[in-house]
Formats: C-alpha cells, structure tokens, sequence
C-alpha cells in the first residue's frame, strides 16, 4: 500500500496519518518530522533545514529528496508507505515516481484533504505536539485527557516554533502556490482522492479508511 497524503498545512495529515498507520501497519514518513529530527541531534541536515524551516520556506529539492531516498530504501516499507509532507514540488514528484519504478513500485493513492484556507490558521496556531512520540493535539478540536500533557507517554506538550502566528501565514502562502500543481500532476496520473476535511477526526478517517479497505487483499 503505497500512499501519500497531501492537503495544505493544518489540514489534518498528521492527524489522520496517526489512524492509517495504526490500522494498516505501514510507517509514517514524514520530511517535516525527519528534519525536525535532524535538528534536535543536530547533524548537518538538521542545520541547513533549520535556516529554511524558521522562515517558513522549503528545504531545497536536492536535500529533501535525497532524505527520501534513503529512507524508502529500508526494509521497514516494503509493505508500502504514507508519505506525508512529501512531495511538495514537481520536481520532488517526478523524482519520486523514478525512485518507485526502479523499486518496480507505483503510488496507489494520493489522499487530498481539502479544508477552506480560513480555518488553518486557528488550527495551527492551537496545535501542541508531543515532542517524545509526535502525537499531534489541538487545545479545542482535540485536547489531550489531561491539559499539556500527551496521552500516550505523560511528556508535556510544546507548540511547534513554525506554529507562531506570524510563520503559519508565510507557510500557508507558500503552500497554496505549491499545492496546485501537485495536485493537477497526480490527477493527470488517476491516483488522486479528494475527501472534504472540514468535518470531525473521526468522520475523515472513516471515509480515508472506507477507499484503502479497497487495497487490501
Ligand atoms: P497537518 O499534518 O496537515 O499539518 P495536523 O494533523 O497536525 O495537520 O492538524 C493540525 C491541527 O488541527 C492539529 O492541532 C490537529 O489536532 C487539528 N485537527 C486535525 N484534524 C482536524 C479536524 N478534522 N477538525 C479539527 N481539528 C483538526
Ligand atoms: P506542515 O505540513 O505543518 O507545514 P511539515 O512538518 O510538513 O509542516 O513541514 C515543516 C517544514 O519542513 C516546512 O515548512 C519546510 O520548511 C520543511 N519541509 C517539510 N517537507 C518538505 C518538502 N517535501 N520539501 C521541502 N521542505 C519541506
């Protein structure tokens, strides 16, 4: 099951990431979290994304695709994959369909979440991630059980730095423009789905999980 989620930031992949890979037991690869990563054990990788990642900008192509790569490669995604995060430009798409045929693979579905721009800025402004785990959480739409604290580990909950008002309004403008033609390339391709994200956690994940239960054999 080879897949990628797309959707604008704040429209809830992460969110729903967490349900998929539960349910049908493939990792979770996303580049933000890989650099996020890399900038906590503070590597090369780590440094050179931190400088485009606190302007809100993207990595350049030659870097992110080569984390991608390498991470495809393990063991762990011959089942499959859900990409998230990536790909986020053309380049990185035709890239990514090249890696797959020499691995005699193809996507199977690229997931679109699609939610009016007006609603992401309060949904990410009030995101709280666990910084042990990943899990995401919104101080409204989804608090924890118990405040600032994660459910799964206890760890206390931070608010990413790239959350702050003034970095998801850049973020959001650079998205926009980058987000139509990747969704026209995938469908050229006949691998996109579009599922309305403006209703509850719950109600998305039913209908994601309603097209993959198509998948499994
Ligand atoms: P993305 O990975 O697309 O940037 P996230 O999954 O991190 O998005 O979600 C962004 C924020 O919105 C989080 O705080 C999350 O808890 C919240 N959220 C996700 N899905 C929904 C939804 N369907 N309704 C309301 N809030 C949501
Ligand atoms: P969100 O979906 O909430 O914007 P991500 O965690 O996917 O956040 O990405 C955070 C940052 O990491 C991006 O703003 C960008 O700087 C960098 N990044 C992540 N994925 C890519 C990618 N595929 N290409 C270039 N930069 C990326």
């Amino acid at each position: 099951m080879n897949l990628i989620l797309m959707g604008l930031p704040g429209a809830g992949k992460g969110t729903q990431a967490e349900k998929i890979v539960e349910k049908y037991n493939i990792p979770h690869i996303s580049t933000g979290d890989m650099f996020r990563l890399a900038i906590k054990e503070g590597t090369a990788l780590g440094q050179e994304a931190k400088s485009y990642m606190d302007k809100g900008e993207l990595v350049p192509d030659e870097v992110t695709i080569g984390i991608v790569r390498e991470r495809l490669s393990k063991p762990d995604c011959q089942e499959g994959f859900l990409l998230d995060g990536f790909p986020r430009t053309i380049a990185q798409a035709d890239a990514l369909e090249n890696l797959l045929a020499d691995m005699n693979e193809s996507v199977d579905y690229v997931l679109h979440i699609d939610v009016p721009k007006e609603q992401l800025v309060e949904r990410l402004t009030g995101r709280r991630v666990c910084p042990t785990c990943g899990a995401t959480y919104h101080v409204i739409f989804n608090p924890p059980k118990e405040e600032g604290k994660c459910d799964h580990d206890g760890a206390e909950l931070i608010q990413r730095e790239d959350d702050q008002p003034e970095t998801v309004k850049k973020r959001l403008e650079v998205n926009v423009e980058q987000a139509q033609p990747l969704l026209d390339f995938y469908q050229d391709k006949g691998y996109l789905v579009t599922f309305d994200g403006d209703r509850n956690i719950d109600d998305v994940f039913v209908d994601i999980d309603k097209k993959l239960g198509g998948l499994v054999k």
